[in-house]
């Protein structure tokens, strides 16, 4: 461990919280990403000094000077995870050594300061436990964190900054789609890719959402509720949603997952569910999907189900697919049974209601 990994965060509680009665109020119907609680944790970086200044203080507005380099060029990148209220009223974390490596893995990508995993996983703790009483108790509720960093140098050089911020932020969350989204449709870009051979389609940066926005702007207009990206080489293999992995399932019991290498983030729901998938004897293939294929399979009834996975959504069946010159549905246009199943199982483990033989649950008290 080195020395960065050992500050001490300096607490000072927020002087005027929000109400316990005006909190659960706002805890009885969350929505996502709106919900904010009491405080937050910041930590600075400056080239020749490490990591300094941990603090966990009361939420507040940041004041930055206009030439603050994430601003001019974007080097900002952020993780998503969630703390679980468990039935004997204690909280945990899913497998949150996974989000400080792939933060790591994402800062490199964009030349920033690599924050150090322990570092990352006590400012994690440290926000739970501020802000505990803001995990909303409502079915599927949790406390969403979002870690991010960003280059907070004044300067507006082209090159990788020498001081950045890195904050943790937390929002009680209930169901990420409205109305707990019995399937999604999906519009096939034709005229966007979202991350091409050796880009930064695997790093976790806000760029990467930037440029998915007109995609999904254009799926809304075409009646789809997402939009789901092609790969940028071929623009013929399935790769993701924006922000989202996906899983097709077969009738011979197998599932298949886009491959990573590169242009796909590493989900860790993806990962998850291949390692559950696994466990239980089935065959599961990481190897690219055509689009064409994906039709094909749908109408002979080849392909059963397909859905969305990422910790905001959890698992999401796609009901239907759409582009210019094509459109099937998939199944019943509903969860389909090995969909609900692999979900039923990795939310139980995630609340603390079923075995976890992985040991990916981390209790905090
Ligand atoms: C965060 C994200 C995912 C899902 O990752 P999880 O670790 O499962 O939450 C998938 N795709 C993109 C583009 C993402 O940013």
């Amino acid at each position: 461990m080195t020395a960065d990994a050992e500050l001490t965060f300096e607490f000072t509680p927020n002087a005027s919280p929000v109400p316990a009665n005006e909190r659960a109020e706002r805890l009885v119907n969350p929505g996502f990403g709106r919900v904010f609680t009491d405080h937050m944790v910041t930590i600075r970086y400056a080239e020749g000094k490490g990591w300094h200044d941990a603090k966990v203080g009361a939420r507040a507005p940041l004041t930055l000077d206009p030439a603050t380099s994430v601003l001019h060029y974007a080097q900002e990148i952020f993780e998503g995870m969630k703390a679980y209220r468990l039935a004997d009223g204690s909280a945990a974390l899913f497998r949150p050594r996974e989000n400080a490596r792939r933060f790591r893995d994402s800062a490199r990508r964009m030349a920033m300061a690599e924050l150090p995993e322990a570092l990352f996983l006590e400012s994690i703790r440290q926000m739970v436990r501020a802000d505990r009483d803001w995990i909303p108790e409502i079915e599927g509720g949790a406390l969403y964190l979002r870690p991010f960093m960003f280059a907070s140098e004044v300067f507006l050089g082209v090159k990788p900054a020498a001081e950045y911020l890195y904050m943790v932020i937390a929002s009680s969350v209930g169901a990420y789609f409205k109305g707990g989204a019995p399937s999604v449709s999906l519009w096939v870009s034709q005229d966007y890719t979202r991350a091409a051979p050796g880009g930064t389609g695997a790093a976790k940066c806000g760029g990467n959402y930037a440029a998915s926005l007109a995609a999904q702007a254009e799926a809304i207009r075409r009646g789809c509720d997402q939009v789901i990206f092609l790969d940028a080489v071929e623009r013929r293999y399935v790769e993701e949603l924006g922000g989202m992995n996906t899983f097709f399932v077969f009738d011979d019991g197998s599932i298949q997952t886009p491959p990573l290498g590169g242009t796909i983030l590493p989900g860790i729901t993806r990962d998850s569910l291949l390692v559950l998938a696994r466990a239980q004897g089935l065959t599961v293939r990481e190897a690219p999907y055509a689009i064409d294929q994906w039709k094909a399979d749908a109408e002979s009834g080849r392909l059963r189900e397909a859905f969305a996975c990422g910790t905001a959504a959890v698992v999401t069946p796609i009901g239907s697919v759409a582009s210019p010159d094509m459109r099937f549905s998939i199944g019943n246009g509903g969860p389909g049974e090995l969909t609900e199943r692999l979900r039923d199982q990795l939310v139980g483990i995630q609340r603390g209601e079923l075995p976890d033989p992985h040991n990916w649950l981390e209790r905090l008290d």
